[in-house]
């Protein structure tokens, strides 16, 4: 993965956050160890696969101390004072001694070297998001310390310059020593603040470290997505570095504009542009631009599906690049896809994220591609839900795909055609991909329910479709989510902006409670709060009728009524398939009509997120001239047990 950034034109590619001690372990986050010399060589091989492309490797060193619940070596967390882990895990780190300071010195001093044999250029000294010891002494909030590293600022600040320090000396005679420091944690007057202690902190080590990378905290702040901040959002907290220090700096702001990029620069915000989102949904994007085609961009919808790949502890996904994460396993590139494998010319029904990303990588490979859509508008599930409050970014899915279609003349597209099995039939293309989507249930089947709402039947219950395509609805409206996701709140949102009276009603213990996986679930429940949307978490809807609901607790079942006049089902969705189903139940229709090869993918195959849908349609597109081998279909990493 990090190899194909460096060959995107990247100019430094850097890991995640990387333990250095097994008493910070960060477990069982997916990140990077370098606890001792037997973790060198595969952190040498992401340094030497960014060198093969001219790129400089940056290693973040990182000591999580009361970050780090140790929940992998079982030993008590570090921390500047007594006090429990940031986590609701049942532990308390202690308060170090002046061994325990020294020690992490020596540690992170040990891995810096180790750093350095393993390859890289660039050794982080890490304090960027309230997750890392230095950041922990350097905060009032955690260090409750009356020796020469507490109390005052300048003590404070003492481990942090300590380990700068150490670090140059260790490995600055060949290697830059960088800082990540998050400047302002947005906490007001209880945080570190741009306007106060993060400014006097950038003073005291203004030349210090080579380069200075500089951000905001925590991440739900550093990496917010689409629906709650703009591009370049950063700014207005970070921009004060730059005159504070000679050395270079760099920032982040979920960049994807050449013409923000070069406006940062050309203000004197920053001397680089830094990106983890916008590199995965584009790991080609600095050469795009350097090769002046900045339409080719496919840019970062902010939707923090690829941060929902971390925490739950697999690999990297990414709605906008199904590529991401199977650079090793499946051998995919970004920008190359094998030639196409057959003279078949190839049907796709439905221009949804799954069609128009079947359409697109196909006419990459050559194919002869016919895209037909029922509607007037490209884009299916895209096309509307981006319309909903805070999704407008959203639509690059659609857009991307559809100026890459654009510049592939093998690929014709058909709006307004909607297709029965009697077109397909009569049309004869040796492919035929369904990608016609599903639709949201009205009965209320979904996770809590799994057979129909009593009154569910009845006229004032209505689905996400109708909420999108604008059907008039009645005050008080409950909008009952058991999907979890953002639709539910998102609903309740656009049917409250519009002067509704809202209820959000989830079995869940909080709104959009899957939300938080996209650092997102705080941001979206204070806003339904703040928008005056009563949210009712922890009741599932057992029965409806025409002036209210019947709620039952999850805990006790115990039954309340709700008065709603408009109940809108966020529960399940079912495919699209019909025309699948048709299709598929006379074979001999098929082989007479010279169909050899019919499939059904994304919503239409099985309803899912976006970045499912792309990835589909994606997989297809790579595979459909294999022949099916039945073996695992990716590589995987196999465990090699320690002597
Ligand atoms: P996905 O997420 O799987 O791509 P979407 O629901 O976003 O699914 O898109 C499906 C698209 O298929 C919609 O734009 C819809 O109009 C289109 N569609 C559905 N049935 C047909 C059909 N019979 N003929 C042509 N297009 C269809
Ligand atoms: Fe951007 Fe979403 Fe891809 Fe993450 S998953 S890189 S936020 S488009």
């Amino acid at each position: 993965m990090r190899g194909v950034k460096a060959e995107g034109g990247w100019a430094v590619i850097s890991t995640q956050e990387c333990s250095i001690h097994w008493s910070a372990d960060i477990e069982p986050s997916p990140d990077a160890r370098l606890w001792d010399d037997r973790d060198i060589p595969a952190l040498a091989l992401m340094a030497e696969a960014v060198h093969e492309y001219g790129a400089l490797a940056a290693i973040e060193l990182s000591y999580n101390g009361p970050n780090s619940p140790n929940l992998y070596s079982r030993l008590p967390p570090l921390a500047p004072s007594h006090l429990p882990v940031d986590d609701l895990d049942p532990v308390q780190a202690r308060a170090m001694s002046k061994t325990d300071i020294a020690n992490v010195r020596s540690w992170h001093r040990d891995a810096a070297v180790r750093a350095k044999r393993a390859g890289f250029d660039i050794v982080y000294v890490y304090a960027g998001h309230d997750l890392s010891l230095p950041m922990h002494f350097i905060s009032r909030r955690w260090n409750h310390r009356s020796d020469e590293y507490g109390g005052c600022l300048e003590n404070r600040v003492r481990l942090f310059r300590e380990l700068i320090e150490d670090t140059k000396d260790a490995v600055g005679d060949s290697c830059g020593v960088a800082v990540r420091f998050a400047v302002d944690e947005l906490l007001g007057p209880d945080g570190i603040t741009a306007e106060e202690e993060g400014r006097e902190v950038v003073e005291m080590l203004a030349e210090l470290p080579d380069l200075w990378d500089v951000n905001v905290s925590d991440w739900t702040n550093d990496s917010t997505t689409s629906r709650f901040e703009r591009e370049a959002s950063q700014e207005k907290h970070t921009a004060f570095v730059k005159q504070l220090t000679s050395k270079p700096v760099v920032g982040v702001g979920r960049f994807t504009s050449p013409d923000t990029m070069v406006s940062q620069i050309k203000r004197g915000v920053l001397d680089f542009i830094g990106a983890a989102r916008p590199s995965i949904a584009d790991p080609f994007l600095p050469r795009k631009i350097e090769e002046g085609r900045p339409e080719d961009i496919r840019e970062c919808i902010g939707c923090n599906i690829c941060v929902s790949g971390e925490r739950r502890l697999v690999p990297m996904r990414c709605t906008q690049n199904p590529t991401i994460g199977e650079e090793w396993r499946r051998d995919w590139h970004p920008e190359h896809i094998a030639a196409k494998g057959s003279d078949d010319r190839v049907l796709i029904v439905g221009a949804g994220p799954a069609g128009l990303e079947c359409a697109r990588a196909l006419g990459q490979r050559g194919y002869s591609v016919t895209l037909a859509e029922a509607g007037d508008e490209l884009g299916g599930r895209i096309s509307t839900e981006s319309q909903l409050p805070g999704l407008a970014e959203w639509a690059r899915v659609r857009d991307y795909r559809v100026s890459q279609l654009h510049q592939l003349p093998q690929v014709e597209i058909y709006r307004d055609s909607r297709l029965s099995a009697e077109h397909v039939l009569e049309f004869g293309f040796p492919r035929v991909v369904l990608a016609t989507g599903a639709h949201w249930r009205r009965d209320g089947i979904g996770r809590k329910n799994r057979k129909p709402i009593p009154g569910c039947d009845g006229e004032n219950v209505f689905t996400p479709e109708d909420v999108m395509s604008g059907v008039q609805i009645s005050s008080p409206v409950v909008v009952f989510d058991d999907d979890h996701y953002y639709l539910g709140g998102v609903l309740a949102e656009r049917l409250r902006a519009e002067g509704l009276a809202v209820t959000l009603v989830t079995p869940a213990v909080q709104a959009s409670s899957w939300t938080a996986v996209t650092l997102e679930q705080f941001r979206i429940q204070s806003q339904l709060m703040n928008a005056g949307i009563d949210v009712v978490t922890n009741k599932n809807i057992v029965a409806v009728d025409k002036t209210s609901v019947e709620l039952a607790c999850v805990y006790t079942d115990a039954r309340t009524r709700l008065d709603a006049a408009s109940i809108v089902t966020v529960t399940a969705r079912l495919p699209e398939d019909g025309l699948y189903l048709a299709l598929k139940s006379d074979a001999d229709k098929l082989a007479d009509a010279g169909i050899h090869n019919l499939e059904c993918i994304g919503d239409c195959h099985a309803p899912s997120t976006i970045a499912a849908a792309v990835y589909a349609g994606h997989l297809y597109a790579r595979e459909c001239d294999e022949s099916e081998s039945g073996d695992i279909p990716f590589r995987r990493e196999l465990t090699a047990m320690d002597d």
